[in-house]
């Protein structure tokens, strides 16, 4: 076991790119029609269409008067108005055709009568009855966004692969799709394993916990778009785990926390090494999370791959971003995505010791042009009431030892 253990240390870089790897291998789920707002969170499994050109037709950005460029290029100039087209207005119908010398008052998001080729804000206007003067010159076509200019009616708007959220709901919205081909989530079980552990509903002994990491990895499997399947509690007991760990290797990903350390009753990979599980890792250079492991079990014809995720709450949660993570998004169907790693500004001086990439617990804030972030006070990997106060990692290479105050440091957000 410590051999198996000792073989398969890899540094953060190796690990990661071994889980890539490995995830470009994998096959999404079925697709299947989901609600729009069901969709948020899942991964579409086709191409967005434009059904129309978008703008539809010329459509006016400001507030204004359509006007005839060439009429206001010396200013002011006097127009005569010749009518108001507000947005939803049938332009073909009220028959405005703009000839030389008129404009016509319009509102945005209003389409642009022919004729007309610029729009003039109010602000630069002044209107008195049936004349309106224009106190600013316009460029042709400014204020308006030209019919087909975003998409054309026919063209891609949004990649199968793309993870549905806000702005391609709103897409799907304007291309008239109020259901969309989704892959279906795929199953990811959660097995917890410790003998100090409660489930959440049942009264802890003095010396017991109640198991905090199948929910907070499954809250993390169903944000990133995975169905979590909750298994009950596995004793640190190699037989009882063996049946728990043969269930959850029917779904498409199997996470496990606890027992992948170097302790007695650490019987997590043993057992898995029984089943003829293939190891990729038994291990990362990264603190918290060291003893993470990656492999996977075929078994009655079928591969699953899965983690062993340290059982220190925080390292649970660390490992499952780092590494969990890109294998649900290829089983999700979702396109390879990196680390959203960025750089904010330490607002204290920082100190730990080399050797492992850290990934501490931090609060990422202040003003747009100056991030900073701080380190949360915790006591270590099992703090979970830290991790609820960050919000990403302060990312700490294994070369470095300090940090001052004022030094742009490497970020990942949660
Ligand atoms: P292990 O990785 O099994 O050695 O556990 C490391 C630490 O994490 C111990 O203090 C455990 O009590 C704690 N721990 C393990 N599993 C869980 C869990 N499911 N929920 C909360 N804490 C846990
Ligand atoms: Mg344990």
């Amino acid at each position: 076991m410590s051999e198996l253990s000792a073989n398969k240390l890899l540094s953060f870089a190796e690990a990661r790119q071994t889980v890539e790897q490995h995830a470009a291998t994998l096959s999404p789920t079925q697709p299947e029609l989901t609600g729009l707002l069901d969709a948020v969170g899942l991964v579409l499994a086709e191409d967005l269409l434009a059904d129309r050109d978008f703008p539809p037709f010329p459509r006016a950005t400001r507030d204004g008067y359509a006007v005839r460029a060439a009429d206001v290029q010396t200013v002011p100039a006097r127009l005569k108005c010749v009518g108001r087209i507000k947005a939803g207005a049938n332009v073909e119908e009220s028959g405005i055709n703009l000839r030389a010398g008129e404009a016509v008052e319009i509102m945005t998001g209003a389409p642009v009568p022919t004729g007309a080729d610029a729009v003039v804000m109010v602000e630069y206007t002044e209107s008195e009855g049936a004349r309106v003067t224009v106190k600013r010159a316009v460029k042709s076509s400014e204020n308006v966004v030209p019919a087909g200019a975003e998409a054309h009616r026919g063209d891609v708007v949004v990649h199968r692969g793309t993870r549905v959220q806000h702005a391609i709901v709103a897409v799907a919205a304007a291309v008239g799709r109020a259901e969309v081909a989704v892959y279906r989530r795929p199953q990811v079980a959660v097995l917890a394993t410790g003998d100090e552990l409660v489930d959440i509903n049942m009264p802890p002994g003095p010396n017991e916990i109640r198991n905090s990491n199948s929910y907070s990895l499954a809250a993390q499997v169903y944000a990133a778009g995975g169905d979590p399947v909750i298994l009950p509690v596995a004793r640190d007991d190699a037989a009882e785990l063996a049946i728990l760990l043969r269930k959850g290797l029917d779904a498409d990903l199997l996470l496990l926390s606890g027992g992948v350390s170097m302790g007695k009753y650490d019987v997590v990979e043993e057992v898995l090494a029984s089943l003829g599980a293939k190891f990729f890792f038994t291990g990362v250079a990264i603190q918290p999370g060291k003893p993470v492991v990656f492999g996977e079990v075929a078994l009655d014809r079928k591969t699953t791959p899965f983690f062993g995720l340290p059982g220190n709450p925080v390292s649970t949660m660390v490992t499952f971003q780092l590494f969990a993570r890109p294998l649900l998004d290829a089983l999700a169907g979702a396109n390879p995505e990196l680390l959203p790693f960025t750089q904010a500004i330490l607002s204290a001086p920082l100190t730990t010791k080399t050797g492992l990439t850290r990934f501490l617990p931090a609060k990422l804030d202040g003003v747009h042009d100056r991030p900073g972030v701080e380190l949360v006070k915790w006591q270590g990997s099992g703090d979970l009431m830290a991790a609820a106060r960050a919000n990403c990692y302060i990312v700490v290479p294994p070369d470095r030892e300090r940090f001052e105050a004022g030094e742009a440091v490497t970020v990942l957000p949660y």
